[in-house]
């Protein structure tokens, strides 16, 4: 076994996931792994990241090869970052939005984190402290939902609200089952950051976004396990 940690980053060839890909590598003892789930687009990322393309579609079986492949390779894998997610309507309210819709957004920011989990713990069980790192929303938070005044308070995107609130659900799961391993399980907020996602809408950038998921994957020992984090502390449920 190296000392190099070995990371796994999904949906890391662009927006916030490639930040995430970018920062881990900047450490400078993480070997870094960019899912991608286009070949192509994965080899640039990683290309330009200096890091090794790893092709993984979250919502197809996949997983399942990349993990075999990973075992192949390094042995063990020490960080998973769940970041591939998708925003899949517009401003529809929830009884407008299509069946088709919430099934598809749930494909990818629930079901398809809840397969590659899975087909990584093995992996992950033999690293020396593991970390798991599924990338969450605010939105996804039910207090900051029914806040009145703020922001996120009222907001459509039934899919994509409802999915994330499911994320933290499963990362307060794994964490619960984990517990008594050393293999911590966080959720971590971006906040509003301009991407392709939301059509560069969000004031902050992608790089801003990626600092709370940096750190919960880097944690030491005696950080936190089954919580929800930005990059300033701890996010309501
Ligand atoms: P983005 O720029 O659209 O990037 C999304 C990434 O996920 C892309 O690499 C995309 O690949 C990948 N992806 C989508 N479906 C996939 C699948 N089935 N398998 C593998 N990869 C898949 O969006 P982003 O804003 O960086 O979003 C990253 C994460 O941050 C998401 O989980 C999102 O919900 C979360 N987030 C974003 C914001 C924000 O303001 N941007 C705020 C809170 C949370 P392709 O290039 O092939 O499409």
């Amino acid at each position: 076994m190296s000392e190099t940690r070995v990371a796994l980053v999904t949906g890391a060839n662009k927006g916030i996931g490639y930040e995430i890909a970018r920062q881990l590598g900047a450490v400078g003892d993480i070997a870094v792994l960019v899912g991608a789930r286009d070949v192509e687009k994965g080899r640039a990322a990683a290309a330009r990241l200096g890091a090794v393309p790893v092709q993984l579609d979250v919502t197809d079986e996949a997983s399942v090869a990349a993990a075999k492949w990973i075992e192949q390779e390094y042995g063990r894998l020490d960080i998973l970052v769940n970041n591939a997610g998708i925003l899949a309507e517009r401003g529809e309210p929830p009884s407008a939005t299509a069946l088709e819709v919430v099934r598809r957004t749930y494909e990818t920011n629930v079901f398809g984190v809840v397969a590659v989990t899975n087909a990584m713990l093995p992996l992950l069980r033999r690293a020396p402290a593991a970390r798991i790192v599924n990338v969450s929303s605010g939105l996804g938070s039910l207090t900051l939902r029914t806040t009145p005044g703020h922001p996120y308070h009222g907001r459509a995107m039934l899919a994509y609200t409802s999915s994330k609130s499911a994320l933290n659900a499963v990362t307060v799961a794994y964490a619960a089952e984990l517990r008594d391993t050393r293999i911590k399980v966080n959720a971590a907020d971006p906040g509003y950051c301009a991407t392709d996602l939301n059509g560069h809408s969000g004031p902050r950038t992608p790089a801003q976004g990626a600092t709370a998921a940096v750190r919960l994957a880097t944690l030491d020992q005696s950080g936190p396990t089954g919580g929800f984090f930005d990059e300033d502390g701890v996010v309501p449920w």
